[in-house]
């Protein structure tokens, strides 16, 4: 049986399990926990060791520049679609109208985004010991690029670092595989929790904005990752998706793209011929700069909020929102919950109030499940656009 069907089954299970079982599932939880604990363990050592080994594939710097402007610049504009979508689904479908709130003294002290500089300034870690620690991926990159870059300087000096990094990247992927095999286990217990404990009820109030972010979603990966893989990769779609499905379902489970990424890398290159060079080098900048799932949420969130509260967005309201959203999402890492802060700070960008956030903090959760797969979907979709364009796809796969 393939895995995604395994996964499948086992989020099936979870969901009956939860809804059935209630007063049970406490004991399943740890599985789930003991499952993403397996899969973050990863993280650190897998990116690290095929990053460079990446790199060090990729001896001239040309080439990498190339390929980093490439997939900055995708990733960018595929998020700007996803904010412009959310925004355009939430003043179509209304989901606030009608809920009258009154809004509280709007919150004058709020935070603002990032500035640029500091965006880049905290790319750079002081100690690339702490980042690893830390579990921050940008830093963690930078320090793998700049590993890979000087090792391919010295060239033969550094044979030994080289092949060491080359073997540590293949004990990482055998790692990998064996976490995945558990992952059925391990999101039948997640799902299982999160249907013990959302009921229907904390549902019916919130489902307009459930619905509309989950339209969001949708018209975003059909037209732009759909229309992307198959215009622009001259990729059959179907196949795409159906080579990243245990990612997604990973994606949705654990409401983490970073989490993910060791299932997402593995989806690539084992399902779509995607080498390591590309896949080591896209996903995990993706995996922390790219999250079209969570604009969307942020602009349905946001216009939500805003018809809630009966206050009128301007055009300089709507401009605000995409430029703070795509600031934010370049900033924050891909871990559960993440959005919801940073939907706080676009609020404040445009003094929407505060409080709104309880509403959406309440279904937060099932939110993440959304955003996050469509997170890693983009992170794939681009991936596979930047191999194809740089003849790194297997031809085997492309056919098949
Ligand atoms: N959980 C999301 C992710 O990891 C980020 C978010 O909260 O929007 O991609």
């Amino acid at each position: 049986m393939k895995t995604w069907v395994k996964i499948f089954i086992g989020m099936l299970v979870g969901i009956a399990f939860g809804a059935l079982f209630k007063d049970a599932t406490p004991y399943v939880v740890p599985l789930g926990d003991l499952f993403i604990k397996a899969i973050k363990l990863l993280i650190v050592p897998l990116i690290f060791s095929s990053l460079v080994t990446g790199i060090t594939s990729m001896s001239d710097l040309g080439t990498l520049g190339r390929i980093s402007l490439k997939t900055f610049v995708i990733y960018l504009s595929t998020t700007v679609c996803a904010i412009s979508i959310g925004l355009l689904v939430g003043i179509v479908l209304h989901p606030g109208t009608g809920m009258h709130l009154v809004a509280p003294v709007v919150d004058k002290a709020a935070k603002a985004a990032p500035s640029i500089a500091e965006t880049l300034l905290g790319l750079v870690p002081s100690n690339p010991f702490k980042a690893m620690v830390e579990g921050n991926i940008l830093q963690v990159i930078i320090f793998a690029v700049l590993m890979g870059i000087s090792i391919n300087l010295i060239g033969d000096k550094a044979t030994p670092v080289r092949k060491f990094f080359e073997s540590l990247a293949e004990v990482m992927y055998s790692m990998t595989a064996i976490v995945i095999a558990f992952a059925p286990v391990g999101i039948f217990a997640l799902m299982a929790k999160v249907v013990a404990a959302y009921g229907l009820q904390a549902l019916l109030p919130l489902l307009q904005v459930l619905l509309a972010a989950l339209a969001g979603s949708l018209i975003h990966v059909i037209l732009v990752y759909g229309g992307g893989v198959s215009l622009l990769a001259k990729f059959n779609p179907f196949r795409f998706f159906k080579g990243i499905m245990e990612a997604i379902m990973v994606a949705f489970s654990t409401t983490s793209s970073s989490g993910t990424l060791p299932v997402t890398t593995h989806c690539m290159e084992e399902n779509l011929g995607v080498s390591k060079s590309i896949t080591s080098f896209v996903l995990p900048l993706g995996a922390t700069i790219n999250m079209d799932g969570t604009a969307i949420y942020q602009g349905v969130c946001a216009v939500f909020i805003a018809q809630a509260y009966g206050i009128d967005l301007t055009a300089s309201n709507y401009l605000t929102i995409i430029f703070t959203a795509t600031l934010a999402s370049i900033g924050t890492a891909g871990v559960p919950g993440a959005g919801l802060i940073m939907l706080s700070m676009i609020m404040s960008a445009i003094g929407l109030p505060l409080e709104g956030i309880a509403l959406i903090a309440s279904i937060d959760r099932l939110l993440d499940m959304l955003r996050t797969s469509v997170n890693v979907c983009g992170d794939a979709m681009v991936t596979l656009l930047v191999a194809k364009s740089e003849n790194e796809l297997e031809e085997a796969y492309e056919t098949a």
